[in-house]
């Protein structure tokens, strides 16, 4: 069985006093040991998350460059990362491509690096309105899923989340059935294209819109293996979304 895994993606948010309420949230709430729990910090407050939130909960970046160190003002590496604690690193999530403008290759390099440093990566991938209503979802992340492929030879440390664009921050979630159905895509593009192993292991998370009243039916999908969670990680809901299983 894959364990369930959710990640908790903070963005640009918080300072030191909501992160601080959030963590004491985490820390008190009764979390399913069978759910594995990551928090995306911002890179200036990894450190201090690290320190407030429980051991059980991984920490991870919301993005860290393709080389260990050098002449790159304004980057972290994955170097940086696990020298603070920090076991996880998130890649290629939509705001990254759209807004950044990173490539798949960019993205795909930096999963290369970031692995082979140690880190566990969630690699996003995931479709705009635009792409979906011209039929062109399984295209898309096929393409995506291609250029992580290229780079990533064990897929032990990675988790996809599998985020429609049209879903991040709109409110209007994929419905249980419309994420299976790119789920289910997926697992048989990881047989036809990686293999059958990694088909079965690999964890596949949902997100865009995840809350509290949609977890549950989300997480009854037979291809949905956790979610990673914007606005909704930031409130105590995330508690529900944790343990949607239960
Ligand atoms: P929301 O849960 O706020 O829609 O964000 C999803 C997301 O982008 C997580 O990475």
């Amino acid at each position: 069985g894959r364990k369930f895994c959710v990640g908790g993606n903070w963005k640009m948010n918080g300072d030191q006093k909501s992160i601080a309420e959030i963590a004491k949230t985490l820390s008190d709430a009764t979390l399913d040991p069978n759910t594995e729990v990551v928090i995306g910090a911002p890179a200036i407050y990894l450190m201090y998350a690290r320190n407030l939130l429980p051991c059980s909960i991984g920490v991870a970046g919301q993005n860290a460059y393709k080389v260990a160190k050098g002449a790159f003002t304004g980057e972290i590496s994955p170097a940086m990362l696990k020298d603070i604690g920090a076991d996880w690193v998130i890649l290629g999530h939509s705001e990254r491509r759209a807004i950044f403008k990173e490539s798949d290759e960019l993205i795909a390099e930096k999963a290369e690096h970031a692995l082979a440093e140690g880190l566990k990566v969630i690699a996003c991938i995931g479709e705009t309105l635009e792409e979906r209503e011209a039929g062109n979802t399984n295209d898309v992340v096929a393409r995506q899923m291609c250029a992580y492929a290229k780079k990533i030879r064990d897929w032990t440390n990675v988790v996809v989340a599998y985020e429609p664009v049209w879903a991040i921050g709109t409110g209007k979630t994929a419905t249980p059935d419309q994420a299976q159905e790119v789920h289910a895509y997926l697992r048989k593009w990881l047989v036809e294209n990686v293999s059958q192993a990694v088909s079965d292991s690999l964890r596949i998370q949902y997100g865009g819109s995840v809350t509290a009243a949609n977890a549950k039916e989300l997480a009854k999908k037979p291809d949905i293996d956790g979610f990673l969670v914007g606005g909704a990680s930031l409130k105590p809901e995330f508690v529900d979304i944790i343990n949607a299983r239960q």
